[in-house]
């Protein structure tokens, strides 16, 4: 079975344009997902009615066999990772990190702490728990809002373009870090980017729209090899 299924799925905004037009795609179970296209292409859209920040105009969007079309975005059990991370700033980076599980409020304090903590060796951010966002770099703070991400158990990681604002140096380094991650958790990911070097080398699979519609589904190595 599918981790997340997508059956001929429609965004239609207002003036009846088609942001996503007929896009029919699986996601196996511990997939890296690569969405690529230029800008327009409806990425994005695609990423935010799997999350259910985006009503469906058509379509069923199903995550681990159920259809979610109508759940509210708290009600599917994902994690979403944006590019502008927006954290707490009040917050130290181990209650920016703790946050998704201070809101679930059966989880003890000491299972809290473990997986913080956890989140945080895997992140590199372990020496720098009691310190506020507007302390760190960008690269930190990108690592807390993954930390954010990745420290609930989650059906899926979704990714929209979460390196964009970082430095090449960084950049190279991060998509190192995630794909780390993500090998160790096993999480199936869908992860949006311009990026052909993050296609390249985080997806199992890159999936390309165009104009609303999905053009191609390939491993990387078909897409960028072929002639
Ligand atoms: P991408 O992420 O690939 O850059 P988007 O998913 O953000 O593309 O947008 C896809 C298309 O839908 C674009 O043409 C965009 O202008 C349009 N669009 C996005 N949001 C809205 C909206 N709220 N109302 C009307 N059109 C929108
Ligand atoms: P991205 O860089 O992720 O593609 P955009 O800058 O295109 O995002 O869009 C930012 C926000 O503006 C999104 O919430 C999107 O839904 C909205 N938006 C994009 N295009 C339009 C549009 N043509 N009409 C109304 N809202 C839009």
């Amino acid at each position: 079975m599918a981790a997340i299924e997508m059956r001929n799925i429609v965004k239609e905004y207002g003036d009846g344009f088609k942001a996503v037009n007929d896009v029919s795609l699986d996601i196996a179970d511990g997939e890296f997902m690569i969405l690529v296209g230029p800008s327009g292409c409806g990425k994005s859209t695609l990423l935010r009615m799997i999350v259910g920040l985006e009503d469906i105009t058509s379509g069923d969007m199903v995550i681990g066999g159920n259809r979610v079309n109508e759940k509210a975005p708290r009600d599917r059990n994902l994690s979403m990772v944006f590019q502008n991370y927006a954290l707490y700033p009040h917050l130290t980076v181990f209650e920016n990190i703790a946050f998704p599980l201070r809101l679930q409020k059966r989880i003890a304090e000491d299972e809290v702490q473990r997986r913080v903590k956890e989140a945080a060796a895997m992140l590199e951010l372990n020496e720098h728990l009691d310190r506020k966002p507007a302390n760190l770099s960008g690269g930190q703070r990108q690592r807390v809002a993954m930390g954010r991400a990745i420290v609930r158990h989650v059906d899926a990681f979704l990714f929209d373009e979460p390196l964009s604002n970082l430095d090449a140096k960084l950049r190279g380094q991060m998509r190192t870090e995630i794909s780390r991650m993500q090998r160790r958790l096993g999480t199936t990911t869908v992860y949006v980017t311009h990026d052909q070097t993050e296609a390249m080398t985080l997806g199992d699979r890159v999936a390309v729209l165009r104009r609303g519609f999905l053009q191609q589904v390939a491993s990387p190595r078909e897409l960028y090899e072929q002639p």
